[in-house]
């Protein structure tokens, strides 16, 4: 089969790889359906991601056909449509009985396109299958699911969950990119009396209106610009809740700017460097600081809402490739400031329209 391989920092190819077997009885594998490109996926590239081994397929979101599955597999059944999320859940361990299921310490977590062979490829292995995928409804398309593989969870829990989005919150979103834009969608969830995104670029602010924002901050000036309208809007005291979403330190501190006494910063961006918490302004602010790896646990209620029509992910697909042109969808994602790319989706072909013979044959004889 083909997969998208990871050869080191700068370095990756649309490559013949051996097909995935089923390696524990709780495994399956499945045909990747639909798969898509993450900002993750870039960190990766860079060298960011130490523990992701040249050599490694990359991805950690598709929607996929079980073609396969171990003995022990229970809930699931060869044809079954299923979402594979970014997390992974041994179902067993302490921190899964949490339902903290990105701290698995029983082999779950973000493993896919980290430490283990991921989703950019035309099929995959998926452990801990009974407790890890989501079925799809049948009346529910691919891409209608395809980003409650990461982006709406990751925004929804560590953005608006933790930050405690109340009705009536003003809720300032610091970064209007795919997680920022998936915040501001999520926190309306909640009738926040206003929803202010804060980016420097012009098009994602737009585009922040279109996902529910109802005021926008170009902040490209400085922070200054931000926080006195901000001010402005609440009457002096600062935002309820300030979601950080682009992971630079100056948007982090701008987070702790913002926020009134008693407010909530709820970081979800993925920092490289250190911040500075400025404790000798914010000690006597009572503020809450949070920050978290997305745990999944949300993805069945987001579903549930996607199938009644309350969410509508759609608009986050802004281009489409076949799955063969992965090398073209990483250009056109990893260059998004030209191309405005959100999330780009990568279509397999049917799975009934492929010869599968030489898949089949490579399976036999495994549990
Ligand atoms: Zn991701
Ligand atoms: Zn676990």
């Amino acid at each position: 089969m083909k997969g998208l391989v990871y050869h080191g920092p700068g370095q990756k190819s649309w490559d013949d790889v051996p097909d995935p077997t089923i390696e524990a009885p709780t495994d399956i594998v499945v045909h990747i359906d639909s798969s898509t490109i993450c900002g993750t996926d870039l960190h990766i590239l860079k060298g960011d991601v130490p523990a992701c081994l040249p050599g490694t397929i990359l991805g950690h979101e598709a929607t996929a056909t079980v073609v396969e599955k171990g003995s022990a597999v229970t809930t699931l059944e060869v044809g079954d449509r299923v979402l594979v999320s970014c997390i992974t859940s041994c179902g067993r361990c302490r921190f899964c009985k949490e339902r903290r299921y990105g701290m698995c310490t029983g082999g779950g977590g973000w493993i896919f396109g980290h430490l283990i062979n991921g989703l950019q490829a035309e099929y995959a292995r998926v452990p801990f299958a009974d407790t890890s995928v989501y079925k799809i409804p049948a009346e529910l398309d691919d891409e209608e699911v395809l980003f409650l593989a990461d982006i709406l969870p990751t925004a929804y829990e560590v953005g608006v969950l933790n930050g405690r989005v109340e009705p009536g919150d003003t809720v300032a979103v610091v970064g209007a990119g795919p997680i920022g834009l998936a915040a501001i969608m999520t926190a309306g969830l909640y009738t926040p009396a206003h929803i202010v995104a804060i980016d420097i670029d012009d098009s994602r602010l737009a585009r922040a209106r279109e996902f529910g924002a109802d005021v926008t901050i170009n902040n490209a000036s400085g922070a200054a610009a931000a926080v006195s309208e901000v001010m402005k809007l609440t009457g002096g005291l600062g935002a309820d809740v300030a979601i950080e979403a682009v992971g630079v330190p100056e948007t982090f501190e701008l987070c702790t700017e913002l926020v009134r006494p008693g407010g909530r910063v709820a970081n979800v961006g993925v920092h490289g460097h250190s911040a500075t918490l400025h404790l000798e302004t914010l000690w006597i602010r009572d503020l809450t600081i949070t920050m978290g790896l997305v745990d999944a646990y949300s993805t069945p209620r987001l579903l549930e809402l996607i199938g009644q029509g309350k969410l509508n992910a759609l608009p986050f697909a802004t281009h489409h490739f076949r799955l063969d042109e992965m090398m073209s969808a990483y250009d056109t994602f990893g260059d998004a400031a030209k191309t405005q790319a959100l999330k780009v989706v990568l279509a397999a072909e049917p799975l009934s329209d492929k010869p599968r013979a030489a898949h089949k044959e490579s399976l036999v004889g495994v549990a």
